[in-house]
């Protein structure tokens, strides 16, 4: 008999008992006739049972009283008599309560490191905020007191000046309404509407409405072949015209002058693989796997200086996810970056 389980124990040491008091009967029975063998075969059972319900109930109530106060405390439960923990004490109950804690230890470690790693990004964010909002703040706080010192007695200089706070205004009114966006999108309050749509006419409306940004910087902007019939998706139209303008703003940014920027279109059995690609000077490998955290920059002051809040990437990735597809980013430096994303066929 394997003694693992506290009902296996029970029956070992009532057995013993039984054992024992059989022979202390024979021990003090001078007397031992045959046919009292029956009187002793009912007295062994008699005191293995009663033996055996004293020894276990014992045990259960033992156990029980242990086990449960462990077991409220790794599940958090409240200590009350209704909720008792059904414990067999057929079984290994010691094993099963070590593998128990042994797997609640492991939930908690993994708990303690991803609130660690969430302590560590929101320290970085409150950082990286801080930062962003500075800048500006300090710049209009320079022209106010430059105005106020006197600055404001020259018509030009006063001028210039306000223009120059005004666009700082207009910086931190952008990171702040980007941040709004991506909070509403963190907290799942920023409802996509999906529908069926063409994804050729929403690109081909964002390159008609980027054409002269592009033409500044003389970089073209086209299809990489003539889609003639549409491409139907399940998207939310806003938000991926959104998407294709950020991606496409980008690669006017951050490409070169006399460049060209490129939409594809993938099929892909039951989705759309959309490109935008640029022949910019594109981004070292290691900067790839952060591109689309916020305020990410590969070159901040280049960002800074295109009016980038460095939050357009991680709104990209916060619009594509939310219609359960992925975004992706590959680059070779000197020869340009790819984006592209996935969208469902309708
Ligand atoms: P930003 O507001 O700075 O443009 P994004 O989140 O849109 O913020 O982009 C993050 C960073 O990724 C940019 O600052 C830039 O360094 C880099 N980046 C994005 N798109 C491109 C591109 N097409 N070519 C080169 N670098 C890019």
């Amino acid at each position: 008999m394997k003694l693992n389980s506290p009902r296996s124990i029970a029956l070992f040491l009532a057995l013993i008992l039984a054992c024992l008091s059989i022979f202390l009967v024979l021990l003090f029975t001078q007397s031992f006739s045959a046919e009292k063998i029956w009187l002793l075969v009912f007295a062994f059972l008699l005191s293995f049972g009663i033996g055996f319900l004293i020894i276990f109930s014992l045990f259960r109530r033992f156990i029980s009283k242990r086990i449960n106060v462990l077991y409220r405390t790794i599940h958090n439960l409240k200590i009350s008599g209704q909720n008792k923990i059904d414990i067999d004490l057929g079984e290994d109950v010691f094993e099963k309560v070590d593998e128990d804690i042994k797997d609640w230890a492991q939930d908690k470690i993994g708990e303690i490191r991803q609130l660690k790693e969430q302590d560590n990004f929101r320290r970085d964010f409150i950082g990286n905020l801080a930062h962003e909002l500075k800048t500006p703040l300090f710049s209009i706080q320079g022209y106010i007191l430059s105005l106020h010192e006197g600055a404001a007695e020259d018509p030009k200089v006063r001028s210039r000046f306000i223009k120059n706070a005004a666009k700082n205004v207009e910086r931190m009114t952008r990171i702040v309404e980007d941040l709004d966006t991506i909070s509403h999108f963190e907290s799942n309050r920023l409802e996509l509407e999906i529908d069926r749509a063409d994804i050729v006419q929403s690109a081909r409306s964002v390159i008609d409405e980027l054409e002269d940004l592009a033409q500044k910087k003389d970089i073209s902007l086209s299809f990489n072949k003539k889609y003639d019939a549409e491409l139907f998706v399940m998207m939310d139209e806003f938000r991926i015209s959104q998407v294709i303008a950020n991606l496409v703003k980008n690669s006017i940014a951050y490409g070169r002058k006399g460049g060209s920027t490129v939409i594809r279109f993938h099929d892909m059995n039951e989705r759309i693989l959309v490109e935008v690609a640029d022949d910019g000077p594109g981004i070292e490998e290691k900067h790839l796997p952060r591109l689309f955290e916020r305020f990410y920059r590969v070159d901040a002051s280049r960002s800074r200086h295109e009016g980038g809040t460095g939050l357009g990437l991680a709104i990209v990735k916060h619009i594509v996810e939310a219609h359960e597809q992925s975004i992706n980013a590959r680059s070779t430096v000197g020869i340009g970056s790819t984006f592209s994303f996935t969208l469902a066929k309708a």
